[in-house]
């Protein structure tokens, strides 16, 4: 490989050394899935100490760039364009990979937007995405209502509004609030495009570039990818079927210090546990011990199927410690994008002003429609008709699952959420069986990407809320029916799966 090192210049030696070969990436010199020289043959060729090239490869692969395999060498990742945007056009595409900044690297960033692009294909029974069924929509209510508001209120449903939500909206929703058991009022509240913006808003707020941030395992993708944009470390505390382990949380916060404690105590995504309400005091009394906030991430909240409603950690929290995350995705429509963050005044404060300039202020129509919906309990009807539609598409997928009997597949009944979180027969790993299923036309979501700091390979989570009795049962069987013939082949010819596919979600 031809690269020329000028010993004079200021620039390290391994840093010359990996922008050249991160030009000849760029323009398409060294093609996605080639394979680089050996660190040693380089060292040798360029006359330089092989510690040189371990660290400009670290660089690049820091970059993404490039990937290193055990036994398999370091190769330019297949995820590059390399072709020119134009294909007409003889000129080399422009340079941009090393112009993104590296926070970007650190995301999934092809997960999330894969779940999202999967749902667009009518012909996939798609349990990849949690997002709600569209029958549940309130459509004719939604048309009456849009017609009010530009009938009476036209000129702010369609004007700029304040950054930290319109005053008509925030009233309704600390009312709405009240009945919840939470007291706020609205200088307590900032309402965000969604709660996703939440994550954002507040990672950009609360943390600083290497600090750790405790987080349920698994938990919310999300989350950990605002959170990574914000240069956070992640202080991992497992989940079982009754939520965090508070037991383990304390241990850890005996020994390492931590900015918040991000949690989804209600139905949590994507384990579909709910924290006990032992734990919920524990670890109200935890955060106060050691002097953290909670984020409370409440987005299920509302999708809560036992007999009794769960009081929200917020609901319990007397000292202010507690940041409680809705949205209304779950309770009425994704696309309304609205979501709101309610804690004290100071932090609401720092909160909007990272708000204002990430995107001025939430839409003024969807709050207008929006507080509407909060009035006359028609938020609280609508809430109540989609719990046990959602309960009963749970219960044909646990059915399903059940009737299948796969051995040492295990699962628990979920009490609310929209979502099963299932463990595979061990030696059988989601992302081999995924790649499988696909071609067979049912999806789900592997459960790696859900893990902080890696691992968690063996589990799914299968989404019930978007398909109908027959489709979840036909996906079901299809799913089971691949794991069963998955263990029959390892059992018979010793297959190891993980050498022969390489699935990326798309
Ligand atoms: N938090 C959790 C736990 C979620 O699962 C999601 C999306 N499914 C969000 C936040 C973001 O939701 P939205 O931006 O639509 O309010």
């Amino acid at each position: 490989m031809i690269i020329n090192l000028e010993r004079n210049d200021r620039t390290p030696i391994y840093m010359q050394i990996r922008n050249q070969i991160m030009i000849k990436i760029s323009n398409g010199n060294l093609p996605s899935g080639s394979r680089l020289p050996s660190e040693r043959s380089l060292a040798l060729e360029l006359g330089v100490n092989r510690s040189t090239i371990v660290r400009a490869y670290e660089e690049l692969a820091a970059d993404g760039l490039v990937e290193a395999h055990v036994g398999r060498g370091t190769r330019v990742c297949t995820s590059l364009p390399s072709e020119p945007i134009n294909e007409h056009s003889d000129e080399p595409p422009f340079a941009w990979q090393h112009l993104l900044n590296r926070s970007s690297h650190r995301m999934q960033d092809g997960t999330l937007a894969g779940i999202l692009g999967m749902l667009s294909s009518d012909n996939l029974i798609s349990f990849a995405s949690g997002v709600p069924d569209p029958e549940t929509y309130p459509l004719e209510e939604c048309r009456l209502l849009c017609e009010q508001v530009l009938n009476t209120e036209w000129k702010s449903a369609l004007d700029y509004s304040e950054t930290n939500g319109m005053p008509v909206f925030r009233q309704a929703l600390c009312s709405f609030l009240k009945d919840e058991g939470c007291s706020y009022s609205p200088e307590n509240i900032l309402v965000c495009s969604g709660s996703q913006q939440c994550l954002d808003i507040l990672a950009r707020t609360l943390i600083e570039p290497g600090d750790s941030v405790i987080v349920e395992e698994p938990t919310y993708i999300g989350a950990l990818n605002a959170f990574r944009l914000s240069r956070a470390r992640f202080l991992p505390i497992p989940v079982d079927r009754e939520g965090m382990r508070t037991d383990i949380l304390e241990q850890i916060l005996k020994r390492q210090q931590a900015k918040f404690i991000y949690t989804m105590p209600t139905a949590q995504n994507p384990a579909a546990c709910t924290l006990n309400p032992e734990r919920r005091l524990h670890l109200i009394k935890l955060a106060r011990q050691y002097h953290l906030p909670i984020v409370e991430d409440d987005a299920y909240g509302c999708l809560h199927y036992g007999p009794e409603p769960v009081p929200s950690l917020a609901s319990l929290d007397r000292s202010g410690q507690v940041v409680y995350l809705g949205s209304a995705s779950k309770m009425i429509f994704p696309g309304l994008r609205i979501g709101w963050i309610a804690g004290p005044e100071q932090l609401i404060k720092a909160c909007a002003l990272i708000k204002q300039v990430t995107d001025l202020h939430t839409s003024s129509f969807s709050q207008l429609l929006m507080a509407k919906l909060f009035q006359k309990k028609r938020l609280r009807d609508h809430l109540d008709g989609i719990r046990p539609l959602y309960k009963k598409k749970r219960d044909i997928m646990l059915n399903a699952l059940t009737r299948c009997a796969v051995p040492g597949l295990k699962w628990h009944v979920p009490d609310g959420g929209l979502y099963i979180w299932a463990e595979l027969p061990s030696p059988v790993k989601a992302a081999d069986l995924l790649a499988r299923t696909r071609r067979k036309g049912v999806v789900f979501m592997p459960g790696a990407p859900f893990f902080p700091n890696g691992g968690g390979e063996q589990f799914v989570r299968l989404a019930f809320s978007r398909h109908s009795h027959t489709e979840i049962t036909r996906g079901i069987g299809i799913i089971c029916a691949e794991i069963e013939l998955m263990l029959a082949e390892l059992v018979e010819h010793n297959i190891d799966y993980s050498s022969i596919s390489n699935l990326h979600l798309v």
